[in-house]
């Protein structure tokens, strides 16, 4: 069915008295972080912003024999806090493998390891004597003494863990091929409003990363290929000669290059024939470092330029899997298409590589999705999605842990807009209704509709998926509405050049678009992320005279959403007339909407498109 829309004048009348400007609720540590000015009421970093940083020199062996991932490691660590540390908080995610970890989900006996075994630690060449026997995902060292305030140190240790064999976000994908992720110890995020994160990994949250420069070496047996975050530094180390010539041809063209077949990866005519080969790369300013390795993977690549750059586009995977033989493609354009529309900031990283597993997972530079062969509009919105993410969290740097939402439900609101893109409107709005909203919407149990702003890593089960997808997601696509598309990626570009490459919270994101929009909006910020709301409008009332209609509505969900409302005309025509959450401006509970007509009406429809409402069928009137 075709709308037809038709000219027509719109009032808004509300009852109430304008609002006060209203203030946002604000955890204790978050004032003081204001007091301190390390974070400015403006949404800028505070003059007095600082944040930590490492120099990690890793050297990384994976045994395919016995499992075992070992390595050495030399890490640099800037203390820019204004504190001397006591303490040094190691975290190790992998250790959520242990069978006496603290675990958000059930597991399989496969996931089971007996996780880190540190070898060794020295801080500035002084030796500790650490069991990491009881180590847990995240580890308090005592110092023998203190990293001074603004001083830097050098932490040296050597450790192993096994890979699991059930692979989720990292482990054995096949036998032959390996996820390597979060496969170092790593010195945790020391902040100005949390101090040191002491939050466990449990498997379920996500992460929060200092961003850190990334020099590492991977040592594999021949035949083995390593995908890896960063710039691939020695080719011609470890390839030979045919596959270097095609991997480098990659880098300039458009064209998909198959770098390696697998009748090569077989024949022993991929990699260079010593024993073992060490692959270097190499990544700067970025939260996290992983790699995968295969001995029968096939590996594509193609490149795509960008304003400044061209980009490395990649992926290895099983032969013949029908969605992965798409994929360099698929990349190439969501890489072109984020960069140029939404969020509209070039790629910022010079390589993306898509890994066949398990995950459905991003990480800087890498993804690591399950393959969905029989249904491509399926496997593309898992790239869009995982891809979406380089933005949020990776440039972004967010508090994951706590705020899920704040890279989650970018990268779903991303993954609509870019859908629409691939697919058309309605199959994408439908898509998303259908995977991302309905199963929230249509269940009223309390669970279901916890604050967006609750940390995340104080929610379980539906509370966490609701708040960290799909109301953030429409949180976004709200305010992007509210807004118009101009204003609101001004904003969006604000509140971006305010925080990449820094820890922003949410008070940072709230504030930034106030700024950057250059509009108090804690009016919208309260309704969407500190109320228990949920969708559901009700037209209560129509009254027609001559040709002005009131419409009474009442926001019975209490979330300020966009709308439509559709007119359906006596003579058979239709109008459709667009309402942006600025109705919900003063009175969020209820308003009275003044329309002009151009006849009689005999039904009256609130259409809230992809903001589902829990009771549909209260939202038409017949006259
Ligand atoms: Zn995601």
């Amino acid at each position: 069915m075709k709308i037809k829309i038709l000219f027509s004048l719109v009032y808004v009348f509300t009852s109430s008295i304008l609002a006060h400007a209203q203030e946002l609720y604000t955890p204790r540590h978050i004032k003081q972080a204001y007091q301190n000015e390390t974070r400015s009421l403006t949404g800028a970093p505070g003059a007095k912003y600082w944040q930590n940083r490492g120099q990690y020199n890793i050297q990384v062996t994976v045994d395919p024999e016995t499992k075992i991932v070992s390595g050495k490691e030399y890490i640099v660590y800037e203390n820019h806090s204004p504190h001397a540390l006591r303490d040094l908080v190691i975290h190790f995610a992998n250790n959520v493998h242990k069978p006496t970890a603290a675990r958000a989900s059930d597991v399989s006996t496969d996931f089971l390891t007996s996780g880190l075994k540190l070898k060794s630690f020295k801080l500035d060449g002084q030796v500790y004597q650490i069991d990491s026997k009881d180590w847990t995902t995240a580890n308090r060292v005592i110092l023998k003494k203190n990293i001074d305030a603004k001083s830097t140190v050098k932490v040296e240790m050597e450790w192993e863990y096994p890979l699991s064999l059930s692979s989720d976000r990292e482990g054995q994908i096949d036998p032959g091929t390996y996820y390597c992720a979060y496969a170092y110890p790593r010195i945790a995020v020391y902040d100005d409003y949390n101090g040191w994160d002491m939050l466990e990994h449990n498997g379920r949250q996500e992460f929060y990363h200092d961003f850190n420069d990334y020099q590492v070496e991977i040592r594999v047996p021949k035949n083995y290929v390593v995908w890896a975050t960063g710039s691939f530094l020695n080719p011609e180390e470890v390839l030979q000669t045919a596959i270097m010539d095609r991997f480098k041809k990659s880098l300039n063209t458009d064209e998909v290059v198959q770098v390696a077949s697998l009748k090569e990866m077989q024949g022993q005519r991929v990699t260079k024939q010593q024993d073992w080969n060490r692959w270097k790369f190499k990544a700067d300013h970025i939260s996290d470092f992983c790699f995968a390795l295969s001995n029968h993977y096939v590996w594509d690549a193609s490149s795509v330029q960008l304003k400044t750059k061209r980009v490395s586009v990649q992926a290895a995977y099983r032969d013949g899997t029908k969605d992965f033989e798409q994929y360099v493609d698929w990349e190439r354009y969501c890489i072109d298409w984020f960069s140029k529309n939404w969020p509209g900031v070039e790629y910022p990283f010079t390589t993306m590589t898509a890994v066949q597993g398990f995950a459905d997972m991003e990480y800087p530079m890498m993804v690591n999705d399950s393959s969905v062969p029989d249904n491509f509009m399926d496997a593309r919105q898992t790239v869009d999605h995982e891809i979406a993410h380089t933005y949020f969290p990776f440039y972004m740097g967010t508090n994951e842990t706590r705020y899920a939402f704040m890279d989650e439900g970018w990268a779903t609101a991303l993954e609509l807009l870019i859908g629409i893109e691939e697919n058309g409107e309605e199959a994408a709005k439908q898509l998303f209704k259908e995977f991302r909203v309905q199963g929230w919407i249509q269940d009223p149990a309390t669970e279901q509709d916890q604050p967006l702003i609750s940390l995340s890593s104080q929610l379980s089960g539906k509370g966490y998926g609701n708040n960290a997808y799909i109301k953030s997601a429409l949180s976004y696509l709200a305010l992007k509405d509210y807004l118009g598309d101009e204003l609101f990626k001004k904003a969006l570009h604000h509140y971006m050049d305010n925080w990449n490459g820094k820890h922003p919270t949410p008070w940072d994101y709230f504030y930034s678009f106030n700024t950057g929009a250059g509009k108090n909006l804690n009016w919208f910020w309260n309704n969407w992320y500190f109320s228990n709301h949920y969708i559901d409008l009700k037209l209560e009332k129509v009254n027609q005279k001559n040709k002005i209609m009131t419409l009474h509505i009442q926001n019975v969900g209490g979330f300020a959403i966009p709308f439509d409302v559709i007119l359906h005309y006596a003579d058979g025509q239709q109008e459709k007339v667009h309402f942006t959450p600025q109705v919900w401006e003063k009175n969020q509970n209820s308003i009275a909407l003044k329309l002009k007509t151009k006849g009689p009406v005999k039904e009256v429809v609130l259409d809230n498109d992809i903001f589902m409402d829990y009771t549909g069928d209260d939202n038409r009137v017949r006259l």
